[in-house]
């Protein structure tokens, strides 16, 4: 099993960093974790069609995680995908499907008669919500789902993969949480979100000392991520979703490691890892 990260950025803009997603693969599954800003321009850097990805499986509906949407849907189209999508998200997503689908309506009816491809099966959407926890099995990988905390998100997830003998963890957004903790354990990789304490430091009528409290408290802040992958057993730690976007590697590495024991791999888009 592979895990490629697409994007390891944050809302803010950063063309090394693109908005929040990963892809989970083997020979014969390819899953999306989250479609956020430039997936599809990372898909194609990184060789995958969004014609041949099997699911979409979204953590929550922060507009980070599922901005690009509809360009993955209609870039999958127009990559001659011939088959339904299968979309598995929080309570709200065939809501939030519907309305972007809706909104677009009239421009895809026109490029629909206009552009007489052979298919539009790329615009059947097929939706599952997720129950508290669960379980979706898909023809090599299993995966396990698991609510995590990120308040006032109502509902957010975090995930486990499971290939052969292999576990892979991805934490989605989460303050520290205990079932984040019971879901991780052993977990050969675990890929957690990271909020890096003390690298934003400009306060000003649009950034309050309120509004960096705030972010930093629905996160896993720097000192925290460190205990939780101790806590987790987890073999190896790769940080992603970092909030800010450009901070000091090397110091993020050293304060990790004092918690952990081991130094976790700092996570750039496009790296990927074998599990
Ligand atoms: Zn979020
Ligand atoms: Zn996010």
């Amino acid at each position: 099993m592979y895990l490629t990260l697409l994007g390891t950025g944050c809302p803010s803009v950063d063309y090394k960093r693109c908005g929040s997603s990963n892809l989970v693969s083997t020979r014969h599954t390819k899953l999306l974790i989250d479609c956020g800003s430039g997936v599809t321009q990372r898909l194609n850097q990184a060789k995958v069609s969004s014609a041949n990805i099997d699911a979409l499986i979204l953590t929550h509906l922060h507009s980070d995680h599922v901005v690009d949407l509809y360009q993955l849907i209609i870039s999958s189209w127009h990559s001659y995908r011939i088959k339904p999508w299968k979309i598995y998200g929080p309570k709200g997503t065939k809501k939030f499907v519907k309305k972007i689908m809706d909104a677009w309506s009239d421009e895809r009816k026109q490029r629909i008669s206009y552009e007489a491809r052979s298919s539009v099966k790329a615009f059947d959407i097929k939706i599952a919500e997720f129950n508290k926890f669960g379980s979706i099995s898909f023809e090599d990988i299993k995966v396990k789902y698991f609510e995590v905390d990120h308040k006032p998100v109502k509902y957010a997830y975090g995930f486990s993969f499971y290939n052969k003998s292999k576990k892979l963890t991805i934490s989605g957004d989460t303050r520290p949480c205990e079932n984040l903790i019971k879901y991780a354990q052993n977990s050969d990789v675990l890929l957690h979100e990271v909020y890096v304490e003390g690298e934003i430091k400009e306060i000003n009528k649009m950034r309050t000392k309120k509004t960096l409290h705030n972010v930093q408290k629905y996160h896993t802040s720097s000192s925290q991520v460190g205990k939780v992958a101790l806590l987790s057993k987890c073999k190896k730690l790769v940080l992603t979703h970092f909030v800010p976007t450009k901070f000091n590697i090397s110091r993020l590495r050293k304060i990790v490691k004092k918690d952990f024991g081991r130094n976790p791999i700092i996570g750039h888009d496009l790296l990927k890892i074998k599990i």
